[in-house]
């Protein structure tokens, strides 16, 4: 990807598909001349024209609105037109057509971010922040990403990299003016500046890896023996019939997963093959993958018939994931004559007749809250996979630091004066302050065509 091209760039920007109305962008020094060609008028900035779209044999293609940003006030920083059509593919296909003939380019994936990104508009983690807001399956995600979008997050990151920037000043200047042995920790102050800034790091990781559990949903797995309920349930919490339901045991042979929000928790909820010993080569395969899903689970419904109780497969399960976070759901009460006071079971349901399923989804959002997998105040922050391994690294770095805190010699001085220098490096990765081209490449390229 070519990251100093003037070329004017365009693109479909809407989704594909049918719609009341489609958008196609353009950006670059011929946005204005296109403007003229295309709708026959003179624009007039950041004002919406209702005009019609001309082919070049002035053939009407499509009437609707044009808008003209001037470089620097746009959303790429460039000059940049937004022509809104009929939302048609053909219509919308032929007015990318006339663009291009106007001189333009297509966009690459990512490319119009990119441009915003080179132009100094938003930094990384904002960009990202419009993919994710934009992928956002949960109000909170979106408002989450919407914060990012701000700059919240950019700011916190800008934060701990100054202080890391103060260090490195520190050691620096030692460099320059010592020879002799230097104790790094004796410095004034350098030991507590160091550990408070290493914890506060682990702090803003631990944030960020729970508002994870808000954009990629928390995975809940139901398990239990065959013919439990398991699919009826999957379907009663979704609403669907998505899971095959069936009277006949092992139906449910590969994994069925489901998102649902709960009160805008976002959870991924996955049906398992039911737990039983078996000669069938599919359904081995199929409880191989439910032994992998419940490792990767953030809570597991473990569901038991209400006439049985908690039965020997499903103890044996149960004292394997004993760390998992786990709801014993009780179900088919509906096939009882009584309810059971069972004290074993955390809920009672029928996943037939829906009773109890209100309760299941407030015992789950407790557990999920209990679990400190979300609470309001620590998804203020909100960042990706990305940051959090960036964190890491720059966590890592700085922990080595204060395993080897005496420097007999200048050398080892340099060692450490590295260490700042590549944790600060790997904050910077994180909005992009040194434009590593690399990473920039791979970053957008993930962008879709008229982002
Ligand atoms: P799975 O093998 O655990 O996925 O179980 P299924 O969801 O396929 O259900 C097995 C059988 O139990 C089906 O005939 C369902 O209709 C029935 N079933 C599931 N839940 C209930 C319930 O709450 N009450 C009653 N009476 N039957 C249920």
């Amino acid at each position: 990807m070519n990251l100093k091209d003037g070329d004017t760039i365009a693109a479909i920007a809407s989704a594909t598909g049918k719609a009341g109305i489609g958008v196609v962008r353009i950006s670059g020094v011929a946005a204005s001349e296109i403007a003229t060609k295309i709708t026959k008028t003179i624009l007039q900035t950041r004002t919406a024209h209702y005009s019609r779209f001309v082919d070049e044999h002035n053939q009407v293609i499509d009437e609707g609105i044009a808008i003209l940003y001037k470089a620097p006030a746009s959303f790429t920083g460039e000059d940049v037109l937004e022509l809104q059509a009929h939302g048609s593919p053909i219509v919308l296909d032929l007015i990318l057509e006339r663009v291009l003939q106007l001189g333009a380019r297509l966009a690459q994936p990512g490319e119009f971010s990119q441009r915003a990104f080179l132009n100094h508009k938003y930094d990384l983690v904002q960009l990202e922040a419009i993919a994710d807001l934009i992928n956002s399956s949960s109000r909170e995600a979106a408002r989450g990403a919407q914060r990012a979008l701000q700059g919240e997050m950019s700011h916190l990151f800008s934060q701990i990299a100054e202080r890391i920037k103060t260090f490195r000043v520190r050691i620096e200047a030692e460099l320059d003016f010592s020879d002799e042995d230097i104790d790094i920790l004796s410095l004034p102050e350098f030991e507590k500046n160091l550990t408070d800034l290493i914890h506060d790091i682990e702090q803003l990781k631990k944030k960020a890896q729970h508002s994870l559990y808000l954009y990629e949903g928390i995975k809940v797995v139901i398990v239990g023996r065959v013919n439990v309920g398991k699919s009826s349930l999957l379907n009663r919490l979704t609403n669907r019939a998505e899971a095959i339901v069936n009277a006949q045991p092992g139906t449910t042979r590969d994994i069925v997963n489901s998102n649902i929000a709960v009160d805008g928790i976002p959870l991924t909820i996955s049906d398992t093959a039911g737990l039983r010993e078996t000669n069938d080569v599919i359904e081995q395969e199929g409880m191989r993958r439910t032994r992998n899903a419940v490792q990767a689970s953030d809570l597991l419904l473990l569901l038991v018939d209400a006439r049985d109780g908690i039965c020997a497969t499903a103890r044996a399960l149960l004292s394997q994931c004993k760390a998992k976070p786990t709801l014993i759901v009780a179900n088919k009460i509906d096939l009882l004559k009584a309810p059971t006071e069972n004290a074993a079971f955390d809920v009672q349901i029928s996943a037939k007749t829906g009773a109890g399923i209100d309760l299941l989804k407030q015992q789950i959002k407790a557990r999920i809250t209990h679990g400190n997998f979300l609470d309001s105040e620590r998804s203020v922050v909100f960042a990706n996979r990305r940051h959090i391994e960036a964190l890491h690294t720059v966590a890592q770095l700085l922990s080595e630091i204060t395993k080897h805190p005496r420097c007999q010699s200048t050398q080892q001085l340099e060692l450490v004066a590295e260490n700042f220098r590549l944790a600060q490096q790997a904050l910077a990765d994180i909005t992009g302050t040194y434009g590593n081209e690399e990473l920039l490449s791979d970053i957008f390229s993930r962008f879709c065509i008229g982002k």
